[in-house]
């Protein structure tokens, strides 16, 4: 910011270079906010909330989750935007020139206010079906909000804080990054299988037809996937290029079947491998992700229930930790005693934070939770045994 916007005395202005002055001001003031909110942090990741118990009415609030991979004009003024409508809601905003990433909770009415100033603004307002005030309810899946903003219940205290960055990518890949072009390519687009027909590929069951592949980290994969699913053990999203290109010769020539949780880590994924693997490869996602495959199983009951080829829950960035389906099957074991569970505890090691699936019964055993005795015993290094463990397992080809 190289202007200094006090020292100019007010009359001495014109309009013009009022409204500039007050863009550079709002812009000063960003990003000292977002200095503060990054000291505020502790280590990386403690400062996301783990369980929620408030008293809210839940009929009151919502939590919308959604993305879209397209050219933003101007990524600064559109970052500005969304802290004066989402002021009083709480979440995760990304916001870069290839697009927005977004979870929210609010109230109804914050919410509401929020989405018709989206849907009017230069990212979406192509976009005719969701431009359309129409409120956004729970009980009416078939409406275009509901299915590209995917609401779910939750109040505002189910995130610790408001975070809205700026940043190089929407979803992270890191130095190996996509072309966006290849996003945006038709091609692309044809790749995308809605949630009837992933099911009824899966069902058959003829695993030596497809690779079923989850673009997840381990510990979202852990808890709940698709039946017969691979299951990278990488940590972040930006170790999935080199686990592709770790296994290139055990996909090469095969059909492909990937998901996540809700489409925006596929669209990358996929357009990777389509980058690096062989043209003969055949690469598909589950379009909306595993959110809205179990959308499409409420809807289809009967199918459901008598053929499940998704096991176990889907989880969430927040602190819900995982939705699911009303007989959502637990598919996780504690990993003291391996009864059943899969709730998760954050390891209370500095530099470790590793998720922790420990049973009520075994976590009383200590007053802190320790993902491991490398843990327990020496609280600083944070590379403990599980760590190293998953370490091996990441390196392990299909
Ligand atoms: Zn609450
Ligand atoms: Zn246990
Ligand atoms: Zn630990
Ligand atoms: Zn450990």
């Amino acid at each position: 910011m190289g202007r200094h916007v006090n020292q100019l005395h007010e009359s001495e202005i014109t309009e013009n270079e009022k409204t500039e002055l007050n863009k550079l001001k709002a812009m000063e003031e960003y990003q000292n906010n977002l200095i503060k909110l990054k000291q505020r942090r502790g280590e990386k990741g403690s400062s996301d909330p783990i369980s929620v118990d408030c008293q809210c009415q839940l009929n009151d609030y919502k939590v919308i989750l959604f993305y879209r991979y397209v050219s933003i004009k101007d990524p600064l003024q559109f970052a500005l935007d969304h802290q004066h409508y989402c002021k009083d809601m709480t979440g995760k905003v990304r916001i870069a020139s290839e697009g927005i990433n977004a979870t929210l909770a609010g109230t109804n009415k914050d919410i509401d206010l929020y989405l018709n100033w989206l849907t009017s603004s230069q990212p979406f307002k192509d976009l005719e079906d969701i431009t359309r005030d129409d409120p956004l309810q729970l009980s009416d899946p078939s409406a275009p909000r509901y299915k590209f903003f995917k609401p779910s219940e939750g109040c505002i205290h189910i995130f610790a804080d408001l975070s809205i960055k700026l940043t190089d990518e929407i979803c992270p890949l890191g130095q190996k990054t996509v072309v966006l072009d290849k996003l945006s390519n038709p091609d692309h687009r044809l790749g995308k299988l809605a949630p009837q027909d992933f099911h009824n590929i899966l069902s058959k069951r003829h695993q030596d037809d497809f690779l079923l592949l989850d673009t997840r980290n381990y510990y979202e994969s852990k808890i709940g996937h698709f039946e017969g699913a691979v299951k990278p053990a990488i940590r972040k999203f930006s170790q999935f290029p080199d686990y592709i290109d770790r296994n290139k010769e055990a996909m090469r020539g095969k059909k492909i079947l990937t998901y996540c949780t809700g489409g925006i880590r596929c669209e990358k994924a996929t357009a990777y491998m389509r980058q690096v693997l062989p043209q003969d490869t055949e690469i598909f996602m589950l379009d909306g992700g595993i959110h809205n495959y179990i959308e499409w199983c409420k809807s289809n009951k009967n199918q459901m229930e008598d053929d499940p080829v998704w096991q176990g829950k889907n989880y969430v960035f927040d602190a819900r930790q995982s939705l699911c389906l009303n007989n959502g099957s637990v598919v996780s074991t504690c990993q003291k005693c391996n009864t059943r569970w899969d709730q998760y505890n954050k390891c209370s090691t500095t530099g470790c934070h590793l998720l922790v699936l420990l049973c009520d019964n075994c976590s009383l055993q200590d007053d802190k939770v320790f993902c491991c005795e490398d843990c327990k015993n020496n609280q600083q290094t944070g590379l403990c045994k599980c760590e190293q463990q998953r370490r091996i397992e990441e390196l392990e080809t299909i």
